[in-house]
């Protein structure tokens, strides 16, 4: 039997409307049996998602303020989907059970969950699926870390014996029943570990745009989605800040090469990105898939003559940024020369007392800090070496000229990281994006 992991994030079950297109959807192909859902996000730019709703009660508990208001608004976005949708199902002793625990000693991980456990019920019962509570097959062992083993284990025996399911995203439970939430947007990797649990052919995340985009549209406009990612550089673009999924929900299906398809729930005709370890055969394949940035970034260059000939140089600068808990984001080196890119907001307070540092311990005979640097990705695993790539995005930058601060590319040539003057970042990425588009 085919199986086809579907999740839907909280703007594609926001409201009655969402939850038919959602059903369409799911009729549509029958090998979409098992549902991961997320709890009701927001309906328009302002509205606030359930789970900040139920952020606020807790917090309005603690604070032994009154909640009664918002508890009744969260109570009104699970009736309005359930009175117009005419589903067969009363939420009031759950919203009872959940005030009663607010006005205890009310526990924020079990609070948070309450926006899926509701939203999968209401959903499995619309369906006519089985509602699966994550409680008994996600697991989180006692220091509150979820246990990606057992949890597969247990889910796959949950399952497996089920036709179709509707579980709830965004948490599980410990061996004790404790409640656990995983971070923000949790429900993707949900998806994930049901997928692998049951080897899915394909695991759906269905969301509100058609697939990730080649660029950020704040900067270039209507940039193409891109068809085909591999693993490693959906990494490189969420690194860079695209935040359509959590990262977190590569790695159970990405070990077992089982593909994730971006649905967009209002454009279901559309067939989003494919996130891939490799491409199909004779599916085209472009050096570069993508570009993207991130700026508020500085530079350290430290030079000191002959000091390549030596050994432990880089080892005493980088300990002394280990020794002060200082990430740095890339470091290169080359003859005589180390320069270290760190966010700027990292340097904010102790940036004197580095540089102090760092000239103590190494007398360099030249040390600068540039301060307003973007760090732009050229996305794509080049891997024909005849690949012009790399020149035709060096060359695009030249004619717009615009200065190059650094360059990265390390031998595995996934990405070619460029580092540019913060004021020129966006008419990079718009030239970058030009050298891409003629790729094809
Ligand atoms: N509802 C949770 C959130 O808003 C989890 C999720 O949607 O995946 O982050």
């Amino acid at each position: 039997m085919r199986t086809i992991v579907a999740k839907f994030g909280g703007t594609s079950l926001s409201d009655a409307a969402q939850f038919k297109k959602v059903r369409d959807i799911i009729r549509s192909d029958p090998a979409r049996r098992i549902i991961v859902a997320s709890a009701p996000g927001k309906r328009f730019e302002e509205d606030l998602k359930v789970t900040d709703l139920l952020l606020k009660c807790y917090d309005m508990a603690g604070g032994h303020q009154d909640f009664e208001p918002v508890l009744a608004d969260i109570r009104t976005r699970f009736t309005d989907i359930i009175r117009e949708l005419k589903v067969d199902i009363s939420i009031d002793p759950e919203i009872q059970a959940l005030r009663e625990h607010l006005k205890e000693c009310p526990d924020k991980d079990y609070v948070l969950s309450r926006g899926e456990y509701l939203n999968s019920r209401i959903l499995a019962k619309y369906l006519g699926f089985t509602f699966v509570d994550p409680a008994w097959c996600v697991f989180f062992d006692e220091y509150g870390k979820l246990d990606g083993r057992m949890t597969r284990r247990t889910m796959e025996a949950s399952l497996r014996p089920l036709h179709n399911a509707v579980i709830a995203g965004f948490y599980g439970a410990d061996i004790n029943g404790h409640i656990h939430t995983m971070a923000r947007g949790g429900s993707d990797v949900t998806g994930s570990l049901a997928a692998s649990a049951i080897r899915a052919e394909v695991y759906e995340n269905w969301t509100d745009v058609s697939g990730l985009l080649a660029a950020d549209p704040h900067i270039v406009d209507s940039p193409k989605t891109i068809e085909y990612v591999s693993y490693r550089e959906l990494r490189t673009l969420s690194y860079m800040g695209a935040s359509v999924l959590n990262t977190d929900a590569v790695l159970p299906v990405s070990d077992l090469d089982i593909p994730i398809n971006i649905r967009n729930t209002n454009r279901p005709q559309d067939p989003g990105s494919m996130i891939v370890r490799k491409l199909p055969r004779g599916e085209i394949k472009y050096p570069i898939i993508g570009v993207a940035g991130r700026s508020g970034m500085s530079v350290i260059q430290i030079e000191k003559v002959m000091v390549s000939d030596g050994a432990g140089f880089s080892a005493i600068v980088l300990d002394i940024l280990k020794d002060r808990n200082l990430p740095f984001e890339h470091c290169l080196t080359g003859i005589d020369t180390i320069t270290l890119i760190i966010r700027s907001d990292l340097l904010e307070n102790c940036k004197d007392e580095l540089l102090g540092e760092i000239r103590e311990a190494l007398a360099p005979d030249y040390l600068g800090l540039t301060e307003h640097l973007s760090v732009i990705a050229v996305i794509g695993e080049k891997d024909t070496e005849s690949s012009d790539a790399n020149i035709r995005v060096l060359w695009c930058l030249m004619q717009e000229g615009i200065p190059i601060n650094t360059i990265n590319q390390g031998a595995g040539k996934l990405n070619l990281l460029i580092g540019v003057p913060e004021d020129r970042y966006k008419d990079a990425v718009r030239a970058i994006y030009t050298a891409i588009d003629k790729q094809k």
